[in-house]
């Protein structure tokens, strides 16, 4: 019987979920499919039955749920746990387990290159959701130092605790003094939306050098303003693309216990800019 796949969130229309998993179902040769499913904040619960319903083999869960979901949830993995958030789901005869695949899909473009990240000290510009389980992959890695600058004080500050107690070192500094320093971190990543569909550049690029590695989650458009400054400044990059497509592969192994056909995955995702 063909297996169903969503992924939930609000707006969800725009989502390459569908695209990249109807690919690897499609390339592994797999009687699965997948779907966008909107559900708007507040009908979550609502959302969650009727996919219960349809027997829904599992799902994605974006924005505004990766927090909310947690609730509905019968078992956690120990990212999901840690992060406090869930980005995948599996669904057996109604039992919901949680999983986090952001955490190991923030970290695979690292450990792809050979990127000792033990020691390190860290930039990290932005404190929502997804800055989170970057701070929870660093921890499993062991950086020294994560350095968090926000528009917000008060959310950047909530982090700061968040890595502390994961036995991080964790200070603040305000968006202009990150621009300054930013030569100083061997990691510069921003976790904010902005680079979003031109809207400009997180910080300043001015400091930014041959030895500076720049990864930038947001992968609207490929080649955001802060990629492209730091490039020609010689900096080593890490596009937004990279994570989403780890995420995604980490997601389908879950579900399937297969290995995730990256080639198909990565021509689907690029065809898709
Ligand atoms: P979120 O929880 O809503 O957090 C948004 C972050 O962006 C906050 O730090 C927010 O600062 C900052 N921000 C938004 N607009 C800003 C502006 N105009 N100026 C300065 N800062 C601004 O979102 P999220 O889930 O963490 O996602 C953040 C970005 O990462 C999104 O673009 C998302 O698409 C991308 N992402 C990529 C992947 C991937 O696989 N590559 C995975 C997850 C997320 P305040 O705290 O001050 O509001």
């Amino acid at each position: 019987m063909t297996k169903t796949y969503a992924v939930i969130g609000d707006p969800i229309d725009h989502s390459f979920s569908p695209a990249l998993h109807n690919a690897a179902f499609l390339f592994t040769g797999l009687d699965c499919t997948y779907i966008a499913y909107r559900i708007p904040k507040g009908e979550l619960e609502f959302g969650i039955e009727a996919l219960k319903k349809i027997d829904i083999a599992g799902f994605n869960v974006t924005i505004p749920h990766k927090v909310d979901m947690m609730k509905f949830l019968d078992e956690m993995d120990n990212e999901c746990k840690l992060v406090g958030a869930t980005n995948t789901v599996t669904n057996n005869a109604g039992y919901l387990k949680g999983y986090n695949t952001d955490v190991e899909g923030f970290l695979d473009p690292i450990k792809k290159r050979k990127i000792d990240s033990k020691d390190s000290d860290v930039l990290l510009i932005g404190a929502g959701g997804a800055a989170r389980a970057i701070i929870a992959g660093f921890s499993k890695e062991k950086v020294r130092k994560i350095t968090i600058t926000n528009r917000t004080r008060e959310r950047a500050d909530e982090l700061i605790k968040f890595a502390q107690n994961l036995g991080l070192e964790s200070d603040y500094l305000d968006l202009q003094s990150a621009g300054e320093t930013a030569n100083k971190y061997k990691f510069v990543v921003n976790a904010t939306s902005v680079g979003l569909k031109g809207m400009g550049c997180p910080i300043s690029t001015k400091n930014i050098n041959r030895d500076s590695i720049i990864y930038d989650i947001v992968y609207v458009p490929v080649e955001t303003p802060l990629i492209e400054q730091s490039k020609n400044q010689g900096a080593t990059i890490i596009y937004g693309w990279e994570m989403l497509l780890a995420q995604a592969m980490k997601s389908f192994e879950i579900w399937t216990n297969r290995q995730a056909p990256y080639e198909a995955m990565k021509l689907t995702l690029l065809g898709r800019f």
